[in-house]
């Protein structure tokens, strides 16, 4: 199975990617987590990322697209099938993706349309958390852990992201709206959408997509 998570930054794409991937041995690619790991690394595509990534703005579409192709060209086989997180972001994103799949012979099953309000992805990127050990994501007061700033799953240290701060949260959901969301009609006309309330718990928004996939 071949699926897009799509909606605006706080949606909950992460926390539903990490069950998906699990539960349909999924490989999860996520550009933000690649992005991030590059810039860590100080590597030539995470040096060119790092000034749009800190202020909120979407890199260019060119670096984004050679890097996802190369990982979709790498898949192990014993995946059964891919999960897209954060990626397609544009319009010209996602016709560049309808091209290397249709190369590859793949096609995608479903984009999973996570939706959100401002108020809630306010509320949630300004507490949260991640475990620099696992990545695994905590809320400073809906999902605390055991220990401050310590995983509960594997004791590592929990950090806050740095553009999850209230300006750049805002720049994000901006650029969103006027980027991102075109794709919601994008994928509506091609028969892929499957619309999700994501305002309530991580377990009920899991129970909607099992059920709009038909599992
Ligand atoms: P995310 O982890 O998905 O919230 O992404 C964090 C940041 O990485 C975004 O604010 C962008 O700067 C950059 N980014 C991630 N995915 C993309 C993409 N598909 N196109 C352009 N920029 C991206």
């Amino acid at each position: 199975m071949n699926l897009v998570l799509l909606g605006p930054p706080g949606a909950g794409k992460g926390t539903q990617a990490e069950i998906l991937r699990d539960r349909l041995s999924l490989e999860h690619l996520s550009t933000g987590d690649i992005l991030r790991s590059e810039m860590k690394k100080e590597t030539e595509l995470g040096k060119k990322a790092k000034e749009y990534v800190e202020s909120g703005k979407l890199v260019p579409d060119k670096i984004i697209v050679g890097m996802i192709a190369e990982r979709l060209a790498n898949i192990s086989p014993d995946k059964k099938g891919f999960l897209l997180d954060g990626f397609p972001r544009t319009v010209a994103q996602a016709e560049e993706l309808d091209k290397i799949l249709d190369d590859m012979g793949k096609k995608l099953d479903a984009v999973l349309y996570l939706r959100v309000s401002w108020e809630v992805v306010k509320e949630r990127l300004t507490g949260r958390l991640i475990c620099r050990g696992c990545g695994a994501i905590y809320h400073k007061k809906n999902k605390p852990p055991k220990k401050d700033m310590v995983c509960d799953i594997c004791g590592e240290e929990l950090y806050q992201r740095s553009d999850d701060n209230e300006i750049v949260i805002k720049n994000r959901f901006d650029v969103y709206n006027e980027q991102t969301a075109p794709l919601i009609e994008y994928y509506k006309e091609r028969s892929l959408l499957k619309e999700i309330n994501s305002e309530v718990s991580a377990e009920d928004t899991y129970t909607q997509i099992i059920s709009v996939l038909g599992l």
